[in-house]
């Protein structure tokens, strides 16, 4: 198959790529390198530079002729989306509308969404199903659940076949040291762990340690950005095969709170990793919780990387250079 994957530069899209390449796809490449990692794009893939905003460029790579895109160029700072929207409009919203307008006018049938768990909003119950009611507490979640419905639409009325793929919270490394990009300037709970363990910042803040689960810190649901890869390549052959659409969670199934992140990683890494207990995140949820038997089901996918040993030990081997 040929796969284009938008934003196959970055900490995902790396790790998708290498899925893609390893079963014998071709795989393009689409990025406009604001935060990916150019030494991280294969050799057995090909690059194409440019931004999803350029309608022109997107058009001249989408012309080439792909089976199926991967869409993962998006903002994802859930907080910066409340600060600064525009942004979010821009990129996330328009520049998804530019990719969805030209895989209709080169006539490209398969569009794989790179989703979120930000679509559903505060918890009414746990585990979050793909049927729990969508409304998202931040900007970011409301452009991941926009693009969602422009899928629907142009299903509806144009035939595109999508996978919407809404991760709960990526983590980890390839197990085998292949891609090394480290995010710039991190807010996500583990790369900032990691920055502590290293010294790069003072120390953890820990936002909140009275919330209602078993340690009083927060509970997420991490999966490994490997199992997160498979998920992808499992869901291009299901709307491939299948000519059908298809909107998943993917999740690990169950909950790592903030302490055990940080206990594991002061264990992996033998370092002190200094932290303190401040104020709650505003908008962040006690905890949260993926069911992915959706995607169990339909995609026969299973998570094989998501223990929080190889999440933290994959993390720290990439940090510790
Ligand atoms: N968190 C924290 N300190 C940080 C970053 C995150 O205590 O510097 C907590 C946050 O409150 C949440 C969990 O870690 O309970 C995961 O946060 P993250 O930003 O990684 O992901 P989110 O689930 O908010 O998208």
């Amino acid at each position: 198959m040929r796969v284009l994957l938008l934003g196959g530069a970055g900490y995902i899209g790396t790790h998708v790529a290498l899925d893609f390449i390893e079963r014998g796809d071709s795989v393009g490449i689409y990025d406009n390198l604001s935060s990916g990692f150019m030494k991280n794009i294969l050799p057995e893939s090909t690059f194409y530079q440019g931004d999803i905003l350029d309608a022109a460029r997107l058009g001249e790579v989408l012309s080439i002729g792909w089976d199926a895109v991967v869409h993962l160029a998006a903002f994802k700072a859930a907080g910066e989306s409340m600060t600064n929207p525009e942004k979010y409009s821009i990129n996330n919203i328009t520049g998804s509308l530019n990719i969805i307008i030209g895989c209709i006018k080169h006539n490209i049938k398969n569009f794989v969404l790179s989703s979120s768990a930000a679509v559903y909003g505060e918890p009414a119950y746990i585990p979050i199903d793909e049927k729990h009611p969508t409304n998202p507490e931040n900007y970011y979640g409301y452009t991941k659940l926009a693009i969602e419905r422009h899928l629907e639409w142009y299903s509806n009325l144009k035939g595109l076949n999508y996978a919407s793929l809404r991760y709960f919270n990526a983590a980890g490394y390839d197990s085998n040291g292949r891609m090394t990009g480290i995010e710039r300037d991190p807010a996500n709970l583990i790369p900032v762990v990691m920055e502590a363990a290293l010294g790069k910042r003072k120390l953890l803040k820990i936002f909140g340690n009275d919330y209602d689960t078993r340690d009083g810190t927060g509970v997420r649901d991490y999966i490994h950005v490997s199992d997160l890869a498979d998920g992808h390549v499992k869901a291009v052959d299901y709307i491939v095969s299948k000519n059908k659409n298809l909107t998943v969670n993917l999740g690990s199934e169950h909950g790592l709170s903030v302490l055990e992140i940080l206990n594991e990683s002061r264990k992996v890494s033998g370092r002190e990793i200094p932290a303190e207990i401040t104020a709650r995140r505003p908008g962040d949820p006690a905890g949260l919780i993926a069911s992915s038997s959706k995607a169990k089901k339909l995609l026969g996918w299973k998570p094989k990387y998501s223990s929080i040993e190889t999440i933290i030990s994959t993390t720290w081997a990439v940090y510790k250079q």
